[in-house]
């Protein structure tokens, strides 16, 4: 009945885990839970007023498939404001990030094109290759070089049926941020032997510090073969509003606009008001976020470590701790005895590739006050470990 292509493809790590998480708490389980990344702030009042407003003016029906006018067109000025990338409305097409990501995938591989992914990475990049029949390649990053992905790693993954590289920066599940030099050395690379960049920035308004956050489709030379990928879910805590975007070559957003046409048709048109509303207001409460975000890291991560076998360097962007455990477990079922014993709900490594084997991702866009309980659940349960063998 089923497809060789849904068939053979994992379910997401993320999602799964989530939905148990819920279940369990509807069961009426204590449980802690730092598995998804979403921020637990309420989406701000003015997004909300605009959503409403809209419905209470009837914008319930359909849209054109590539979004309302007037959204595209404050994303392609955002684009020229805040990322460098001089674009129009002609160069936007509104959805939601994960299907952007999805679509520019179906759109751009074929049978047997090989796609470049990074090794700790999202667990839908490999997914989603594979359900375009395209064969992932993984680039391995490692703990000990600050997870970062370069032009070298890549080089060296690279063969004659290579089509794509996925680039994600702020990165999911690490926290590394790649700085304009790197993205520089990778642009050259795929300029140079023709390859296509997809670069996923979903997390670009969450860097701390003194980074900053580059868009590799700003370099003129890669401006042609770059798709960019964002949206409102991490930056303005809306997650569940679903709206993000694709920045493209026009002929790009012509093919994706096909796929969209067959598939989601358009967004709902109250949501695409709503996000007018979050870009026209100005970054003041992305802001706002990203600050207590950076606070909430900087009381984590010391806590992490004082945790004996534990090991977690301060991550740069994104709001996650990628943490090493070494207690002789492996990810998979530390995740599930710290769920079931201590309550506390994390993601393991190696759903996110082999080299997040003996780690865990802990989502730090959780209360300050969950973040100190959960720490000292995961101290508990290693310390009992320990004494108990
Ligand atoms: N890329 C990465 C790296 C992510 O972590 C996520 C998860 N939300 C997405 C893309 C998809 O974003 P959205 O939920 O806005 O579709
Ligand atoms: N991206 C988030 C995460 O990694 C949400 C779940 C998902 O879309 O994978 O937790």
């Amino acid at each position: 009945m089923f497809s060789k292509r849904i068939r053979n493809v994992e379910p997401s790590a993320t999602v799964q885990l989530s939905n148990k998480v819920k279940r369990l708490k509807n069961q009426g389980l204590d449980i802690l839970s730092f598995t998804l990344g979403e921020p637990d702030f309420n989406t701000p009042q003015h997004i909300i007023d605009a959503a409403k407003k809209a419905l209470d003016e009837g914008k319930t029906h359909y849209t054109s498939s590539l979004g309302i006018p007037e959204l595209r067109e404050v994303i392609a000025k955002r684009y020229g404001r805040q990322n460098d990338i001089e674009i129009t409305s002609d160069n936007v097409i509104a959805l939601p990030a994960k299907f952007a990501l999805y679509s520019a995938i179906q759109s751009t591989i074929n049978k047997g094109d090989e796609v470049i992914i990074p090794n700790p990475g999202w667990v839908s990049y490999g997914p989603m290759v594979q359900l375009a029949r395209g064969i992932p390649i993984k680039v391995k990053m490692s703990y000990d070089d600050g997870w970062g992905m370069t032009a070298e790693s890549i080089e060296a993954q690279l063969s004659s049926k290579t089509k794509a590289i996925i680039l994600n920066t702020p990165a999911n599940p690490t926290g590394s941020v790649l700085d304009k030099e790197t993205l520089k050395g990778i642009a050259d690379l795929a300029d140079d032997r023709d390859i296509l960049i997809i670069s996923d920035e979903i997390y670009e308004d969450l860097v701390y510090d003194d980074m900053e956050h580059f868009s590799i489709g700003s370099l003129d030379h890669v401006k042609d073969k770059t798709i960019t990928v964002s949206g409102l879910s991490k930056s303005y805590a809306m997650t569940g509003w679903r709206l993000g975007w694709m920045i493209a070559p026009k002929e790009a957003i012509k093919m994706v606009n096909k796929l969209q046409q067959h598939s989601l048709t358009c967004m709902p048109h109250f949501i695409q008001m709503a996000a007018v509303a979050a870009l026209e207001h100005g970054r003041d409460p992305v802001l706002k976020m990203r600050d207590e975000f950076q606070e909430r890291r900087n009381i984590l991560i010391p806590l992490l470590n004082e945790i004996d076998g534990v090991s977690c360097e301060v991550p740069k962007g994104a709001f996650y701790a990628f943490f090493k455990v070494d207690i002789g477990f492996n990810s998979m079922d530390l995740a599930d005895m710290l769920l079931y014993k201590a309550h506390v709900a994390l993601t393991p490594g190696s759903a996110f590739g082999s080299m997040g084997a003996n780690h865990m991702r802990m989502s730090y866009a959780a209360s300050r006050e969950n973040i100190i309980e959960g720490v000292h659940r995961i101290s508990d349960f290693v310390d009992g470990f320990r004494k108990d063998r």
